[in-house]
């Protein structure tokens, strides 16, 4: 983790009345094993990053912020409990609506506070797959009448001018699903990767929503070489040990692993394994960083390799 990630703005902390912990609670992955017993409720932290930039994380995918005199803006919304604690702590907002909301993609962790969020902004932002993602997946979970949708999209680049700060979202085609966008603030030279990056754990890989482990492998080395050599990354999730931000080297060891799983279940393939004993691995050699007792995401990342691998182009 970078040194500059420790800026925490403690006074803020005190006066939010919230309380600062392990970055445990906000890594929760949008489809996790099915937990043994009720989670706890979230507990939140606000961290600034530089200038006027920071994270937020409760419960659900990390929220970047900006917040300055000028200015709010919000990438991703987690949930409707923890966007509310978001909202009132805010730094500086005072109860101001927000300038714009950006959504790095369509899961429900990184969606399910638009609805609260959507009366606190002026516009909410995503690229233009999203919407239709995510009806499909509200409308396979029964929860279509929970949802809120973009209010703008965008087929490539959105960029906005704000409090002295330049906001841009990139679309860099299909990864984690087809609808991810890495918003950058410039000038904070802070990168919020989205799902985009996982931080030391198994990946989620949607392929029902247009995922390509192929192509995310290309998006994280754009992403590498296209910021500063000391932009902050900013990770949908990460591990307790890692957390949720990082530097360009970070991103190089996620591509790595994509790298290695797909060239390990290429090579079982070739060997004439079947997809059931290939995806029974418990974990992937050479990434210990990455290990969990079984059950784990290994298992749906080495069947969703098997299929991207093995399916017919058409
Ligand atoms: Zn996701």
């Amino acid at each position: 983790m970078n040194r500059r990630d420790f800026l925490v703005n403690s006074s803020l902390l005190v006066s939010a009345g919230l309380v600062a912990r392990a970055q445990s609670a906000a890594s929760a992955p949008s489809t996790p094993p099915a937990p043994k017993a009720p989670p706890a409720p979230a507990v939140t932290e606000f961290r600034l990053l530089r200038r006027d930039v920071g994270i937020f994380t409760g419960r659900g995918g990390t929220i970047g912020w900006l917040a300055n005199k000028d200015a709010l803006v919000a990438v991703d919304t987690q949930f409707a409990d923890t966007v509310a604690l978001f909202l009132a702590g805010l730094p500086g907002r005072g109860g101001r609506k927000l300038d714009v909301v950006i959504n790095t993609h369509h899961h429900g962790d990184h969606t399910g506070g638009n609805a609260i969020m959507k009366p606190a902004t002026h516009s909410i932002v995503a690229h233009a797959n999203v919407p239709k993602l995510q009806f499909n997946a509200a409308e396979k979970a029964g929860t279509l009448t929970k949802q809120v949708y973009a209010d703008t999209t965008f087929p490539n680049v959105w960029r906005r001018e704000v409090g002295g700060e330049i906001v841009t979202a990139q679309y860099h085609g299909p990864a984690h699903t087809s609808g991810d966008v890495i918003v950058t603030f410039e000038k904070a030279n802070v990168v919020h990767m989205g799902d985009l990056f996982f931080n030391r754990i198994y990946p989620v890989v949607d392929r029902p929503s247009g995922a390509s482990f192929r192509h995310w492998i290309t998006v994280l080395e754009e992403a590498a070489k296209t910021y500063p050599s000391d932009a902050i990354y900013v990770f949908g999730h990460g591990s307790a040990k890692y957390g949720v931000t990082g530097q360009r080297g970070d991103l190089l060891v996620f591509r790595d692993y994509i790298a290695a799983l797909l060239a390990h279940v290429e090579k079982q393939i070739a060997a004439g394994e079947p997809k059931a004993k290939i995806a029974a691995l418990e974990n992937l050699p050479g990434f210990p960083d990455f290990h969990l007792p079984l059950p784990n995401r290994l298992s749906g990342n080495l069947g969703a390799a098997y299929d991207e691998l093995t399916e017919k182009k058409s």
